[in-house]
């Protein structure tokens, strides 16, 4: 595979320059962004591997997790995952156009409001959200999917990407983040596990930094009700729902017989943006 380079779609540059150019204070959102994709990854592998036995293997599948790894000397942090991964088409499709009405919607909203760091926050902005802190970024990935090829996705946000081939010999996907200078704080392992306890800690994969486990984990639907703290069930809910507000409602439910199951249901306290949108897939 040679070189080829592309452009981004005009709404995907749009958002790019409001990544570069942010203000917003909370940058680490972009962690939370990164570390979600990665179990959304997983997640696919896991219900994929139900029913196919030929997915290319994970380096280590006895313990699939999502790991950052820091490189002080040379400015980056990456993100890895033992997930799905991506083929070329979807690399392309993914990473290079907007597919999500979320930020769609974010888009639109953006145009009436002008309000960009507040409402960075506030939308689940995804992947480009790297852009807020990378002055370049680097994807490497190979798919579960048998026979499909390594492919390296690079760009520096301003216009154009390139895609090339790429020497991953595992299933799975990293993320390299040549860090901008403003941005060296991410060098930090002590700030990196705060921002994964923080955004992430609910996530039933392992999330490592620097090669340790920095999340819980813990799955709190299974705990008794009367054991679960409302600052605990808030923070799972604000990671699972990417709402920055405290839910209106929490029930939990656990259910013994005839079937054994158990669930915490959250009511948001405000709409999504994108309720009422015709192509909204929750
Ligand atoms: P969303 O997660 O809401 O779909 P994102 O901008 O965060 O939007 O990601 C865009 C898409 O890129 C994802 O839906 C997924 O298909 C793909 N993607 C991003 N990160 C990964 C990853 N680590 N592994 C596999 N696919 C990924
Ligand atoms: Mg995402």
């Amino acid at each position: 595979m040679t070189v080829r380079e592309h452009g981004f779609k005009a709404e995907v540059q749009q958002l790019l320059n409001l990544m570069i150019h942010s203000v917003y204070s909370d940058r680490e959102v972009f962690l939370r962004e990164l570390i979600s994709n990665a179990a959304d990854a997983l997640d696919k592998v896991r219900f994929m591997e139900l029913t196919r036995k030929d997915l290319n293997a994970a380096e280590d599948p006895e313990r699939l997790a999502v790991r950052l790894i820091l490189d002080a000397e040379n400015k980056t942090l990456t993100l890895e995952d033992d997930g799905i991964g991506m083929t070329e088409d979807e690399v392309m499709a993914n990473l290079g156009t907007i597919a999500r009405s979320g930020t769609r919607a974010f888009l639109e909203q953006l145009g009436e409001e002008q309000d960009a760091p507040q409402l960075i926050g506030q939308f689940g902005l995804g992947f480009y959200s790297a852009f807020m802190v990378a002055e370049e970024v680097t994807v490497d990935t190979r798919s579960g999917e048998p026979g499909s090829e390594a492919v390296r996705w690079i760009s520096r946000g301003e216009g154009t990407y390139e895609v090339e081939a790429s020497e991953r010999t595992h299933r799975g996907t990293s993320i390299r983040l040549k860090l901008r200078e403003d941005a060296s704080e991410y060098l930090e392992v002590a700030r990196l596990r705060h921002a994964v306890s923080r955004h992430s800690n609910f996530l039933p994969w392992p999330i490592d930094v620097d090669g340790e486990q920095a999340n819980s984990g813990k799955a709190l639907w299974l705990e008794s009700a009367s054991s679960v703290k409302d600052e605990e069930a808030d923070a799972f809910y604000r990671s699972v729902a990417m709402d920055w507000q405290p839910p209106a409602l929490r029930v939990h439910v656990q259910v013994d017989s005839p079937l054994q199951y158990a669930a915490l249901l959250f009511i948001p306290s405000q709409r999504p943006m994108d309720l009422f949108h015709p192509d909204m897939k929750k």
